[in-house]
C-alpha cells in the first residue's frame, strides 16, 4: 500500500467540514484545514480549529479572496475537499469555488479534488423546480469548471443528511422526531437514502486514494438506509411503542405553501419536493460510470437509522 494522502479540507469548521477532518485524522491522513483570515473574532471557529490543530491537524492560513495563499495552502498537500456551505438557510457559498478551481488549476500539483457536493447529485436535476434549482446549476458551474482545467476529482453524492431529514421524520422545519403527529408527503412512500454525517464524512475519505473513484461520482446508498417517509415514521413509532396520528399533503398544496415562503425556505423546500414527492434519489440505477459506496467499502459499518432514531428517545 502506497503513502496515505496528504489532505487540505477548506470549509473545515462546517456542519460537514468537522467530521471530514475528524474522518482525515482518524483514517491516517496528514490533515491540513483552511483558516480563513476573515474568521476575526468568531471564537467558535478558532476554538474548534485549535481543537484540530490538538488532534494532529496542521491549520494554514488563506482566503478566497487572496489567490496567493490558495496556491500556497494547495501546493503543500496531495488532496483538497471543500465543504463550503450550500444551504440557503445557513449560507451558500458555492461559487466561491471557482477560486479555489483557479487556485488548484495554477498549483498543478493536485490528484484529486471532491468539492463540495454532498448531497443530490446535480447531474440528475436539469429538470428541478426553482428557486432551488439554483443549488445543483451551481454546483454544476462547478463541476464544469473542473472538468475544464483537467483536475481530477471524485464527486460524492450523499443523498440526505439524516440529522437535518430522520430526526424531524422528512418534515421541513422539524429537527426532532414529535411523539403525536406526522404529516406525510403524499402517500409517504417514495424511497429516499439517509446517511449519518460521520459516515459520510468516512465514505469520504475512504475515496481519495482509491483508483476506482477517480473521475467518478460515488454514490452512498447503505442499504438498510434506504427507506421512505413512511418507513422511517415506523421505525420510530416502534421505538417508542405508539403510533402517530398522521396526515398528508398533496403535492399541489405542497407547492401552494412552499410559494408563501422567503426565498431560502422555497430553496429548501424545492429539495424535499424532488426528494419525497418524485424519488429523485432512488429514481435511477448506479450506471457503470459511478460507484456506490457501501460496496466499495464494506467494512465501514454504518449507522442504520433505527439506530440512529435511539438518540431522539
Ligand atoms: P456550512 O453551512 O456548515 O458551512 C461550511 C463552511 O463554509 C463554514 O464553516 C465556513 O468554513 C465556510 N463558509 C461559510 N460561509 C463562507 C463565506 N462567506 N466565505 C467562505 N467560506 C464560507 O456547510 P454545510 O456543512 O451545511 O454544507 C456543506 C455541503 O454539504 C454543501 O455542499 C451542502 O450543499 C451539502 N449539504 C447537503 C445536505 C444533504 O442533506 N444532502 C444537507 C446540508 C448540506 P470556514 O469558516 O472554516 O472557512
Amino acid at each position: 500500500m502506497g503513502l496515505k494522502s496528504k489532505i487540505l479540507i477548506i470549509g473545515g469548521t462546517g456542519y460537514l467540514g468537522k467530521r471530514l477532518v475528524k474522518a482525515s485524522l482518524e483514517q491516517g491522513h496528514e490533515t491540513f484545514v483552511l483558516q480563513r483570515s476573515e474568521i476575526g473574532v468568531d471564537i467558535e471557529k478558532i476554538q474548534m480549529l485549535l481543537s484540530f490543530k490538538k488532534q494532529g491537524a496542521r491549520l494554514v492560513i488563506g482566503s478566497f479572496d487572496d489567490h496567493r495563499s490558495l496556491v500556497e495552502a494547495v501546493k503543500q498537500v496531495d488532496v483538497v475537499i471543500c465543504a463550503v456551505s450550500g444551504v440557503h438557510i445557513r449560507s451558500h457559498q458555492i461559487l466561491l469555488q471557482l477560486k479555489l478551481v483557479d487556485a488548484i488549476k495554477e498549483a498543478g500539483n493536485i490528484k484529486r479534488f471532491l468539492p463540495s457536493e454532498f448531497g443530490t447529485d446535480p447531474a440528475k436535476m436539469g429538470d428541478a423546480i426553482e428557486p432551488g434549482r439554483v443549488t445543483f446549476d451551481d454546483k454544476m458551474v462547478v463541476r464544469k469548471a473542473i472538468e475544464d482545467a483537467g483536475i481530477p476529482f471524485t464527486y460524492v453524492s450523499a443523498n440526505c443528511f439524516a440529522g437535518y431529514m430522520v430526526g424531524g421524520l422528512c418534515q421541513p422545519g422539524h429537527i426532532l422526531p414529535s411523539r403525536e403527529s406526522v404529516v406525510l408527503f403524499g402517500d409517504g412512500n417514495q424511497k429516499s437514502i439517509f446517511v449519518d454525517e460521520d459516515d459520510i464524512a468516512k465514505y469520504a475519505i475512504r475515496t481519495i486514494d482509491d483508483p476506482r473513484t477517480l473521475n467518478k461520482t460515488v454514490y452512498l446508498r447503505p442499504p438498510a438506509n434506504i427507506l421512505s417517509q413512511r418507513e422511517v415514521v415506523e421505525l420510530w413509532e416502534k421505538l417508542i411503542g405508539k403510533q402517530l396520528k398522521k396526515s398528508s399533503l398533496s403535492e399541489q398544496e405542497f407547492l401552494n405553501i412552499m410559494k408563501g415562503q422567503g426565498y431560502a425556505e422555497q430553496v429548501g423546500l424545492t429539495h424535499y419536493y424532488h426528494v419525497f414527492y418524485h424519488g429523485c434519489l432512488t429514481n435511477f440505477e448506479i450506471g457503470d460510470d459511478a460507484e456506490e459506496a457501501s460496496l466499495l467499502y464494506p467494512d465501514i459499518k454504518y449507522t442504520k437509522i433505527d439506530d440512529y432514531l435511539k438518540q431522539y428517545l
